[in-house]
């Protein structure tokens, strides 16, 4: 595995200083798993490349550790000597650790002065696509430039593998550049090879600092580093929330990261926009915002005079509290305070605080139930809360060509990995025929008639990115009998 490091700042072998290894030699370092190298290919006043690379050793990895009682062979036979993975992260952290702490100190100024920088991973295993890869780094300013590699050169119509090559650049302090590896290669990788205990929340928060507590996609890096760890990553987004409170107060948020995060943003906003557009024109007064998620779209409820009675629901109570927090409930008038409520609870079961509402948003959440499950949050929604305009949202499938590493398998009966998907949390995502051939048959079992819009640009091949149905409940439609 090997990750390099390149500068063309002047002169390019300050480089040298701030990594602490001479440019002329070759360095080698011992480690649990293997050993590191450390060299430089081109050392010059213009340009300056310097090389870790990782020599794993994987029978060394599992020497008395306890055997995986699936695939035995998987201990000696898997990606980690090719990859970056956690152990580059170690190997990072062990072997360039003054670098990462930002301390030079013959060269004090050199280490406090941002550098153009170039770092390219050689094979990045990414879970969640391309796309994930620019969310993740392009609102840390970085640009992004992504190679993705096939499964196999010879069977192209095996699809896509899940390896990326990797290049970012960006002006940036090393140890921001070393950071933000740090951190975020596991994250991709989705895979620790080490017990994740209370030190690695630490670690997250200690090295993550004030660009996580700002980063929109700080929950999902929280949710990996820390190894879906439920009880560690809600204390972690509880923290990174206080830090993003006392950020924003400040009101330091550089504008560079800001444009990204809006670039990032942009579909979601349309989509909230559309949303809201076709609530309006409802006439609706009471609004249920259902799987509301952080409550942006409740933001924009919440504004228009027309809605006088909002309720936002989610399963995830952490996120209800970030929503509570983001609309600054406790502050607001009282008038606007008394129309809208947070409530926590599942599309799954059937409640009675979701009846009596003449209109529903559901944005983007289907796609994360089980399918078998879909049928129980069609009736909780359907045939119980039932109210007079449905609308809902959902990622449209075949768009995800648009995105290289999405390669999605159109008019081939192959299976859909979850690779292909956008989110790593997504338990499906449907093509335009799929989502109307659904919505067909919810309205003729339970007396609504539906009308699809586009989200987003339309492709002419493959339609817009994300697609809506708004469904409006049929004078005396009744709910058929099963
Ligand atoms: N609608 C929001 C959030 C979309 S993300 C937006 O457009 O920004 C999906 C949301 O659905 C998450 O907040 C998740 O917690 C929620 N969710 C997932 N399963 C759910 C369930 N069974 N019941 C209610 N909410 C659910």
């Amino acid at each position: 595995m090997l990750l390099t490091i390149s500068t063309e700042h002047f002169p390019a072998s300050d480089l040298g200083f701030l990594l602490h290894k001479h440019p002329d030699r070759f360095q080698s370092f011992d480690l649990s798993f293997g050993r590191a190298h450390v060299f430089y290919p081109e050392v010059s006043e213009q340009k300056c490349t310097a090389c870790l690379l990782l020599d794993v050793d994987p029978v060394e990895m599992v020497r008395g550790r306890p055997r995986d009682q699936n695939f035995q062979l998987g201990q000696y036979v898997n990606d980690r000597p090719y990859v970056a993975s956690s152990l580059f992260s170690v190997a990072l952290s062990q072997v360039f650790r003054t670098a990462l702490c930002g301390r030079c100190d013959r060269r004090p100024e050199l280490a406090a002065t941002p550098l153009p920088l170039t770092a390219r991973i050689e094979v990045l295993p990414v879970r969640g696509g391309e796309g994930f890869l620019h969310r993740i780094f392009e609102p840390l300013g970085y640009q992004v430039e992504v190679i993705p590699h096939p499964l196999d050169d010879q069977f192209p119509e095996w699809g896509e593998s899940p390896y990326f090559t990797v290049t970012l650049s960006g002006t940036k302090l090393l140890s921001e550049l070393l950071t933000h590896l740090y951190v975020l290669i596991p994250v991709f990788d989705n895979g620790k090879h080490y017990y994740i205990g209370e030190d690695e929340l630490e670690k997250l928060l200690n090295k993550g600092g004030s660009w996580l507590a700002c980063h929109p996609e700080k929950e999902q890096i929280a949710r990996r580093y820390l190894k879906n760890r439920p009880s560690l990553y809600r204390q972690a987004l509880a923290r990174l929330e206080d830090q993003e409170t006392e950020t924003e107060e400040e009101n330091s948020t550089p504008v560079q990261q800001e444009e990204t995060l809006e670039r990032s943003l942009s579909l979601h906003e349309r989509r909230h926009a559309a949303v809201l557009g076709q609530l309006l024109a409802s006439g609706a007064h009471s609004v249920l915002d259902l799987g509301c998620g952080e409550g942006k779209l409740l933001r924009d409820l919440l504004k228009e005079r027309q809605f006088e009675r909002i309720v936002g629901m989610d399963v995830s109570i952490r996120t209800l509290e970030i929503a509570q927090k983001r609309l600054k409930l406790d502050q607001l008038p009282d008038r606007q305070a008394e129309k809208i409520k947070l409530i926590h609870g599942s599309l799954m079961y059937r409640d009675k605080r979701l009846a009596g509402f003449e209109a529903a948003a559901v944005v983007e959440v289907i796609e994360h139930l089980d399918p078998p499950r879909l049928a129980s949050f069609e009736r909780v929604l359907f045939e119980f809360a039932r109210p007079e305009t449905i609308v809902l949202t959902t990622p449209n499938y075949e768009y995800n060509v648009m995105w290289p590493a999405l390669q999605a398998e159109q008019g081939t009966d192959a299976p859909r990995s979850p690779y292909l998907f956008r989110h790593s949390d997504h338990r499906f995502e449907w093509t335009r025929q799929e989502f109307q051939d659904w919505a067909k048959r919810i309205t003729e079992k339970y007396g609504y008639e539906v009308h699809f819009l586009p989200v987003g640009e339309v492709d002419e091949a493959v339609g817009p990115p994300s697609q809506m149905g708004v469904f409006r409940r049929m004078k005396m439609g009744r709910p058929k009998d099963e």
